[in-house]
């Protein structure tokens, strides 16, 4: 495997992120009348966009289904009946702080406040990051509790985005799950590498593969909505981790005006199984305060899935799933 990536690589990627408005707008080619409603909408939830993401969005293209995942607008201010800053109910099921324990037999940890992207449509676009556990010494009665409940069988790392977390945190962490006899996997949620390749490096990867030799089974699950955020550093790094033996799943969010076409959802379809990744879901968007303008009625997104259904083989076809408050498992809205 040559690999020549490292630590510091992605880290200088990460910190040559794209945080103002103005710089978006002007790298783009986009219209100045474009700042002061970007400026508005990064109020709450500020522009962060890695240059390897903005290096596949079209300049001067309003609609370039990229861009619109990116940029701020006016409509994120706008209070829409139905849509509330805790969409999915986390803040009801947080046991020990650190724990989310909503689904049988696995515990959700936010280990990562942060990510490398904002996306506009977020769910946790308003979470109280700041109050999960941070040091490794806070983290352990997180480990006691883990440790104590024999039904745990599987650990999710999600956040934020929990491979930005260094290595030194990440292997501190998979040392510990790894001598928990009752937890054979270990699943994690991360978009970094779709939008900071550079992120799947040598390093992790052999961290990863001697978890797995110790018993625990990483799986990784990407999110990527269009088939234009798959350019080639994204399929290298997808490759990489194939070939280390990590199985990779993709979760997208249904999207209007991105990717709600047959024709966009074949698309993606076909390139993530063509690189050996299923496709496993395709959620309704969650109902979270500033991302109405996102949405699609679930009657279009079950035409979609109908149609994908007569087109594509079975396993190239996502669950097209909600998460309802409350609930312990995700809703199939295909009844
Ligand atoms: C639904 C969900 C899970 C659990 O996923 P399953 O694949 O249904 O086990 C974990 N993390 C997040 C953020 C989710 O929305
Ligand atoms: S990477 Fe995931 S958690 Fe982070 S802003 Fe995007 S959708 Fe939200």
């Amino acid at each position: 495997m040559a690999i020549s990536l490292s630590e510091t690589t992605w880290q200088k990627s990460l910190s040559q992120a794209i945080r103002d408005p103005r710089e978006l707008i002007s790298r783009l080619n986009l219209p100045q009348e474009l700042l002061e409603p970007a400026r508005s909408g990064a109020h709450l939830f500020p522009v962060m966009v890695p240059v390897s993401y903005l290096n596949r969005i079209e300049p001067g293209n309003l609609d370039d289904p990229l861009l619109k995942q990116i940029l701020p607008v006016e409509l994120e201010n706008t209070d829409v009946p139905g849509f509330e800053t805790d969409a999915v109910g986390d803040l009801k099921v947080r046991s020990t702080s650190g724990i989310l324990q909503k689904y049988h037999g696995r515990a959700l940890l936010m280990v990562s406040g942060a990510c490398a992207i904002h996306c506009r449509y977020c769910f946790r676009r308003h979470y109280p990051y700041g109050d999960e556990p941070r040091t490794l010494a806070e983290w352990e009665p997180v480990w006691q509790s883990l440790q104590a409940d024999s039904t745990i069988q599987e650990i999710i790392l999600s956040g934020g985005d929990p491979l930005l977390l260094t290595d030194i945190r990440l292997n501190a962490l998979c040392e510990r799950i790894a001598v928990i006899p009752h937890v054979k996997r270990l699943r994690i949620h991360s978009r970094l590498p779709v939008v900071l390749p550079d992120r799947i490096h040598a390093g992790l990867l052999e961290m990863l593969q001697r978890l797995s030799e110790q018993g625990t089974m990483p799986w990784m699950v990407i999110h990527v909505n269009h088939p234009n955020e798959i350019a080639a550093d994204v399929e290298f790094a997808i490759k990489q981790m194939l070939q280390a033996g990590i199985p990779v799943l993709n979760q997208s969010v249904l999207l209007k005006g991105i990717n709600d076409t047959t024709e966009t959802l074949i698309a993606l379809s076909e390139k993530l199984v063509n690189l050996g990744v299923i496709p496993y879901y395709l959620h309704q968007l969650d109902r979270v305060t500033g991302a109405a303008h996102f949405e699609v009625l679930e009657e279009h997104g079950r035409k979609l899935i109908e149609e994908l259904r007569t087109r594509l083989p079975g396993y190239a076809v996502p669950q097209y799933v909600r998460e309802i408050p409350g609930e312990p498992h995700k809703t199939s809205l295909l009844g």
